[in-house]
């Protein structure tokens, strides 16, 4: 039997699913590029990329890109959840339905992907599925509680989905970037509902929109950011290796924050926060 090894990614429109893709392809993987808006990417066939739309929060949108690459290739080879965004804000004042989004994309959209390429991995034997979490699936910065959630919830998902598909011949991983410089800060920040001065948390969330933008544009931390390219070559690390890791940490920022985050109970790291986040209510 052929084993296919066609790469499917979501999300490619910008940022680290349109670098992957592009890396990818470049180095001679059969690469699918999806996207909700097809425009959004059809610059991406002159790479060598075939394209094909993909709404991770539409179950028509998934099973028609999938059923596609099984149609041309026999299988989806690869899979990569990357299609994601973070709603910010304070856990009170987000809409439960912008809380919900969240979950629809960057936890269902990637479960339910899984879902539908594992019967042709698990046909053919072979599979690897690389799942975009973060560094912030491991730790939570204040005004980020329901994305640092859902990259919790892909973390959890992914070690339980590594230990279950292993014996088909399917392998996992989880890629944990810090910052990288993409549209991600700019939609981060978009997304702030902007309470209005009355709302007590209005300078709360106008100080976590503060924070998210200079973190990645100017201040310290954005030293330790990385390129989109810097996560694209880690997924080629991923799905060329005989046997991937578990976990791939892209970005000295992410290296520094995990390490930080390990060390300090939980009081102690509140303390350091305070330092750049004002406690709504004091
Ligand atoms: P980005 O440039 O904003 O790209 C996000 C991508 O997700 C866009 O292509 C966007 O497409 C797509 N997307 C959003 N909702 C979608 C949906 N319902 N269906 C299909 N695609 C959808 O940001 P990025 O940094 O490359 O983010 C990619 C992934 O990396 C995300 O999962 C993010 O959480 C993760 N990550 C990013 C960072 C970082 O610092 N940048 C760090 C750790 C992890 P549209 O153009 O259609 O909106």
């Amino acid at each position: 039997m052929n084993v296919s090894k066609a790469v499917l990614i979501t999300g490619c429109s910008s940022g680290i699913g349109r670098a992957t893709a592009e890396r990818l392809a470049s180095v001679g993987w059969k690469v699918y590029a999806t996207a909700r808006d097809p425009e959004a990417i059809a610059s991406l066939e002159r790479n060598g990329c075939g394209l094909l739309t993909l709404d991770v929060t539409d179950e028509d949108s998934m099973r028609s890109a999938v059923d596609e690459v099984e149609r041309r290739e026999g299988a989806v080879g690869v899979l990569v959840n990357n299609a994601g965004y973070s709603q910010s804000g304070a856990i009170e004042a987000v809409p439960m339905e912008k809380v919900r989004r969240q979950f629809e994309t960057n936890v269902f959209g990637l479960a339910r992907m899984c879902q539908l390429v594992l019967p042709g991995m698990r046909r053919q034997g072979y599979g690897r599925i690389v799942n975009l979490s973060s560094m912030g699936g491991k730790l939570t910065f204040p005004g980020g509680g329901y994305y640092h959630a859902s990259k919790h919830a892909v973390e959890a998902i992914s070690d339980a989905l590594r230990f279950e598909v292993e014996g088909f011949g399917v392998k996992v991983s989880i890629l944990e970037p810090g910052l990288i410089r993409t549209g991600f800060a700019e939609t981060a920040v978009g997304s702030i509902d902007g309470s209005d001065g009355e709302e007590p948390y209005a300078g709360f969330e106008e100080a976590v929109a503060r924070a998210t933008a200079e973190n990645y544009e100017r201040g310290p931390f954005s030293r330790l950011s990385g390129g989109p390219e810097s996560v694209a070559e880690a997924i080629e690390r991923a799905i060329s290796a005989r046997n991937p890791r578990s976990r791939y940490v892209v970005t000295p920022s992410a290296h520094l924050f995990l390490g930080i985050r390990r060390l300090l109970p939980d009081r102690v790291w509140d303390t350091v926060l305070r330092s750049s986040y004002p406690q709504p209510g004091r």
